[in-house]
């Protein structure tokens, strides 16, 4: 999401983080589902079905649907943001049939009992190009780099650094102005995460804080991007392959409690 500039921090009791892990157990059964549905000749709206499905069994209604940030022209309208190839986020699900070697990131936010959870995975389908999979395995080793970071004394600062290094090293780039956030009652809550920064500087990182963490990393190494007609795809702007992965992570006394695992 784009970066607001008055910071407004929710900070979360020990009860609304269990709470938190619950509805982080539906996104991460919601995701484990549609990457066992992802294969060949499987479409974008199929996936959303499926995701739509795990939402009922569990009683838990989706973030994304009908969410209208400031930045879109329509609410978006489906439960899943499938991402196909330059596409970095913020796919609409539609007929399109993945087709082997086609890299995809799904992201998926569930509202159980009155939080949510939020978080992405990328995955190659069928047989990919090992710089696909390189892009995908940095994007996960950036990820839990920023989570190793998300200590209690730390600061915003050093989140951003962990990730960031990692994708800089790497030569990719980074879409600007877009990055990970707080989340709770509301699926986008301050404060704002950027995917860089300098360590030792920003936000401290206080237990009950809860960040969703999310690199988004460009192969192509520009941090420019563009918008696609329908308001809502970010596509890298060299048509370069994209990769997104996140999860929502609560600092705690006891380190990093990942809450979008199973
Ligand atoms: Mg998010």
């Amino acid at each position: 999401m784009p970066r607001s500039t008055t910071t407004v921090v929710e900070i979360k009791t020990a009860t609304e983080i269990a709470t938190m892990r619950e509805a982080g157990r539906v996104v991460a059964r919601a995701l484990a589902a549609c990457r066992e549905a992802a294969q060949v000749g499987t479409s974008l709206l199929e996936l959303d079905e499926v995701a739509r499905t795990v939402l009922e069994e569990a009683g838990a209604r989706s973030s994304f649907l009908n969410y209208r940030p400031r930045f879109a022209p329509t609410p978006f309208p489906g439960v899943i943001c499938a991402s196909v190839n330059d596409v970095v986020v913020h796919g609409i699900p539609d007929n399109y049939r993945l087709r082997d070697g086609d890299l995809l990131s799904v992201d998926f936010g569930a509202e159980l009992d009155g939080f949510h959870g939020d978080a992405a995975i990328s995955l190659v389908v069928g047989t990919g190009t090992s710089a696909d999979e390189t892009l995908i395995a940095t994007a996960q080793e950036a990820l839990a780099a920023g989570i190793a970071a998300a200590l209690p004394g730390n600061r915003l600062g050093d989140i951003g650094h962990a990730i960031g290094t990692i994708g800089r090293r790497a030569g990719y780039g980074m879409p600007r102005d877009f990055g990970g956030h707080g989340i709770g009652r509301r699926m986008h809550e301050d404060p704002s995460v950027p995917n860089d920064g300098k360590p030792g500087r920003g936000f401290r990182l206080n237990p009950g804080l809860v960040l969703a963490l999310e690199p988004m990393f460009m192969a192509g190494g520009q941090d420019e991007y563009r918008i696609g007609p329908d308001g809502w795809a970010l596509s890298t702007i060299d048509g370069s392959q994209a990769a997104h992965v996140e999860h929502s992570v609560a600092i705690t006394e006891d380190g990093p409690l990942v809450l979008t695992e199973l």
